[in-house]
């Protein structure tokens, strides 16, 4: 499954519907996020809180997070990256932002990296902040290298179906 992509057998559905509450929460001049929670049918349930959401833990049959990122850059913090790992039943999380999301998709790839270096990440996205010149370049190389790493992701412009496969339906 090493090769697994983000678009095949898509089994969740983000309809245009729940897009447009998404991409408007990223509009918002406060950061919100919260959970979606599937069922087989779809979307079932959507959270929303307002407020810092780095630490906010999901009910155990979410199975997507989400948070937005007033910045509009949608790449993932080291603390993001921290606190999707540390919930085992959330297997995905949505980055949100005005004018696109980013979608992350863990793995076990991903999980097996992490685990062997989850104290060096922080050091590893501060070496990208050097590097590379502008927020921009620092966004694209950061994300390069967490999917080099066996995390998927997949960028959807504001107002797409957000459309997956890979993650199951928690009862
Ligand atoms: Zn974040």
């Amino acid at each position: 499954m090493s090769i697994f992509n983000i678009d095949k057998k898509i089994n969740k559905i983000i309809g245009k519907e729940d897009r447009r509450t998404l991409d408007n929460l990223g509009k918002r001049k406060f950061e919100f996020g919260g959970g979606i929670d599937f069922n087989h049918k779809g979307v079932e349930r959507i959270e929303v809180y307002r407020g810092k959401t780095d630490e906010l833990d999901l009910p155990p049959d979410f199975e997507i997070g989400y948070h937005t990122h007033l910045s509009g850059l949608v790449a993932p913090s080291a603390t993001d990256i921290h606190s999707i790992m540390a919930s085992p039943n959330q297997q995905a999380e949505i980055i949100v932002g005005p004018q696109k999301s980013l979608l992350i998709i863990k793995t076990q790839k991903f999980k097996t990296w992490y685990n062997a270096n989850k104290n060096r990440l922080d050091m590893y996205q501060h070496q990208h902040i050097q590097k590379y010149k502008t927020k921009q370049k620092i966004a694209i190389a950061w994300i390069r290298f967490l999917k080099s790493k066996g995390l998927l992701m997949k960028i959807y412009k504001r107002g797409v179906p957000i459309k997956f496969g890979g993650v199951r339906t928690i009862e």
